[in-house]
């Protein structure tokens, strides 16, 4: 039996998670496929209800769904119930359980940059599901974090969420420009500088970087945006959103098949993806 592995999307079509992990299932010799669906809202649930046949492997959950998906979910993982958002599921003996490998894959990928989160004073721009699994990655890896975005209502709110896993604050506008310059990482986890609508917008008033350190993008198309080109010329270690998504989609392979992901091999295709 070939078995499916499905991607919960709306739309559907620009993922990059098809080629990434059809590359991975060819790379082990896996007899399955990685299918991209388009699920509008309202047809959501049958869609979950889908993945309880016996040739589904497992699946993956992405805008608009991450947080609504949960409610006809079997059961949440800790992080996906602190973070409040699935992106991975895995059937199980007890039925479909829900998990988030964002802020693992976050924190691989910044491993791979060499940056040690414990103890590091970091800031984190934006308060929407990313950047809620990503401040929990770093609680939890012993960073002290604070969190600055757009709308500060929402900031506020994932602070005192998440505050009982770590040193977290948010930063307003008053201390912002010195919260940033004294940060040793800042990771960028709004939709600012994404290819389309935010493309021009900037997260942060032009100019404004840390002194030193590392500036973390988690956007991946464009693959420079504004913030890590100035990063960039400005001497920082700079990363953008691509060694995140093929650790995070490498963490949800080991969770449905219970082996290793070739990372390698995933980061080709993607980077081939993307052109
Ligand atoms: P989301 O839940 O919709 O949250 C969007 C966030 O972006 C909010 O904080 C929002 O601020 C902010 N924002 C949107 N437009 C902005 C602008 N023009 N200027 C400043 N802030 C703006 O989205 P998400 O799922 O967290 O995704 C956020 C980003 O992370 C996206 O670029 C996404 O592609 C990226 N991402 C990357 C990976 C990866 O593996 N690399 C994984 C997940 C997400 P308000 O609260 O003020 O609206």
């Amino acid at each position: 039996m070939t078995l499916r592995v499905l991607l919960l999307a709306h739309p559907a079509g620009h993922s990059l998670s098809p080629a990434m992990h059809d590359a991975a299932l060819r790379a082990c010799g896996i007899d399955a496929r990685y299918l991209a669906l388009d699920v509008p809202p309202e047809g959501l649930e049958a869609a979950v209800a889908g993945l309880r046949e016996n040739d589904v492997a497992g699946a993956n959950v992405t805008i608009p769904h991450k947080r609504t998906v949960m409610r006809w979910l079997d059961e949440r993982t800790d992080v996906a119930r602190a973070v409040g958002a699935v992106n991975t599921i895995v059937p199980t003996e007890r039925g479909l359980q829900g998990d988030n490998t964002d802020g693992d894959g976050f924190l691989r990928a910044l491993a791979e940059l060499d940056v040690a989160p414990a103890g590091l004073p970091t800031v984190v721009l934006g308060a929407g599901g990313a950047a809620r699994a990503v401040v929990l990655a770093l609680l939890r890896a012993g960073a002290r974090v604070q969190v600055h975005n757009r709308t500060p209502a929402r900031a506020e709110r994932l602070v005192a969420e998440l505050t009982g896993h770590g040193t977290l604050r948010a930063a307003g506008e008053a201390t912002l420009e010195r919260t940033v310059r004294s940060a040793r990482l800042l990771v960028q986890a709004t939709a600012a500088g994404m290819e389309g609508a935010a493309e021009g917008a900037s997260p942060l008033p032009e100019g404004l970087l840390p002194d030193d350190g590392a500036v973390v993008d988690l956007v991946y198309r464009p693959r420079e945006t504004p913030l890590l080109a100035r990063a960039l010329s400005a001497g920082l270690l700079v990363q953008n959103g691509l060694p995140m998504l093929v650790h995070q989609g490498a963490l949800a392979f080991e969770r449905w098949f219970g082996r290793e992901a070739p990372v390698d091999v995933m980061r080709r295709a993607v980077e081939e993806a993307l052109g």
